[in-house]
């Protein structure tokens, strides 16, 4: 069932620097420009996401027989924390896009692959994950959301919460209870592929703290109708495993945001520390912020290591839950204190929104939610830790 179409070699490096390149001056030309002006005012970048669509980042990890770029998640990775480093929302757009993206490429059937990779990396038709439910997101198992088979359809009916892109995208790799009664509830669980149509509508918009411009909201089902071919795989049961099988993806691209946010936060806090004086000399000369910044340095190096070693696993088609998962945690957790750190720096204008700052501060702790939380990213490393290593 699982094909392996994640298996990618490292690209030559010359191209993967002109890539790069490519993408920072596109970020310094055409993004940096309109980050405060979209992150204030909580305004859908619509000019900006036609530049990543042509730009083909909605096909970044999609293969290339399907019309996408192909990359290897270590390249992408690259791509993720550079676009982070300034505006780490910006990447939410493409990243549950491309994890549902992953599912189908990785689960599908080969109809399944034909019908709609070519349209997920153009970009034509844009999306993301519905898995979480208001009473369930850590455990997954809990939704309550069931898909009835209907003779050639199956009817949907339950809510989804805090989907990323719900109201722009038009499509979702969609959790649902094929079976509610199964013992143990996994085997009860399916993916569809759930295009936006009569019975599925959009909710309530949530007003975050961060993650500003890209809406996050429900998802309502009555009595939504889907043809049995979207069942992802095309056999019921497989939802669980297909649906987190695909976050060992997303668990390296919020690692790969993490960084971005954390050596963001030190880029920022570097060059003020230098300009900003005090006591007749730059603040940098002061050993209570050479040691502030030699942490920042040190916590964002080993977040870059750490997540390029789970994106480097993960292109070899390894299990990498345990890689992944270390580095998720540690590059969250490394946004978070670069960021709180950096704020300090900044002193009393970290509070201001003319400073950037406040962004990455304000960004950060989601990090430590999403794919999976922190305490649970723990939980998984230890139990996988443990079995490699059994007495
Ligand atoms: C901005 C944003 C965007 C999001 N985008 C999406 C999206 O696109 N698609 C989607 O499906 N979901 C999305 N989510 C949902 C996100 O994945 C969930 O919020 C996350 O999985 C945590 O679930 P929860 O909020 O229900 O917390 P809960 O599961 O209620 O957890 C609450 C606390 O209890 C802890 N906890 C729970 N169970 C255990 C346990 N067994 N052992 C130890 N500790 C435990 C957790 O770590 C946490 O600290 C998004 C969330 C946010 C905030």
């Amino acid at each position: 069932m699982n094909n392996m179409s994640h298996i990618r070699s490292p690209m030559l490096p010359e191209d993967e620097a002109a890539l790069l390149d490519s993408i920072q001056k596109w970020l310094d030309k055409d993004v940096r420009p309109v980050v405060k002006h979209h992150d204030h005012g909580d305004i859908w970048p619509e000019a900006v996401v036609a530049q990543m669509t042509r730009m083909g980042l909605f096909g970044a990890t999609i293969g290339e027989e399907y019309g996408g770029l192909g990359l290897p998640a270590q390249t992408y990775a690259k791509i993720v924390m550079m676009i982070s480093s300034y505006w780490m929302a910006l990447t939410g757009i493409f990243n549950s896009h491309l994890i549902m993206a992953c599912a189908v490429e990785r689960f599908g059937t080969v109809e399944q692959k034909r019908t709609w990779l070519p349209r997920f990396a153009s970009g034509e038709v844009r999306g993301g994950l519905a898995l979480t439910e208001p009473n369930a997101g850590t455990d997954l198992q809990a939704i309550r959301t069931v898909a009835r088979k209907d003779g050639d359809h199956y009817v949907l009916n339950g809510t989804k919460t805090w989907i990323s892109n719900s109201i722009n995208g038009s499509c979702f790799a969609l959790l649902a209870k094929t079976d509610p009664q199964a013992d143990p509830r996994y085997k009860g669980m399916s993916f569809f592929i759930a295009p936006k149509g009569e019975g599925l509508s959009v909710g309530k918009k949530f007003d975050k703290l961060g993650y500003k411009a890209i809406d996050s909201a429900e998802l309502h089902m009555e009595d939504y109708r889907l043809p049995a071919e979207n069942l992802i795989g095309g056999v019921e049961g497989q939802g669980f495993f297909q649906a987190t099988g695909g976050l060992e993806l997303g668990r390296i691209n919020v690692a790969a945001r993490g960084v971005g946010i954390a050596e963001g936060a030190l880029r920022l806090a570097t060059e003020y520390a230098q300009i900003r004086e005090t006591m007749g000399k730059p603040i940098v000369e002061h050993q209570a912020i050479q040691l502030k910044i030699g942490e920042m340095v040190t916590n964002a190096r080993a977040a870059r290591l750490l997540t390029l070693d789970a994106a480097a696993a993960y292109d070899r088609g390894e299990r990498c839950d345990m890689e992944a998962g270390m580095a998720k945690f540690f590059a969250s957790e490394a946004a978070v204190s670069n960021s709180q750190e950096a704020m300090r720096i900044f002193g009393g204008y970290s509070y201001s929104k003319e400073y950037e700052i406040e962004r990455f501060y304000r960004d950060a702790m989601l990090m430590c939610i999403g794919e999976g939380t922190n305490e649970m990213q723990r939980i998984i490393i230890s139990r996988q830790w443990v079995k490699r290593n059994p007495a």
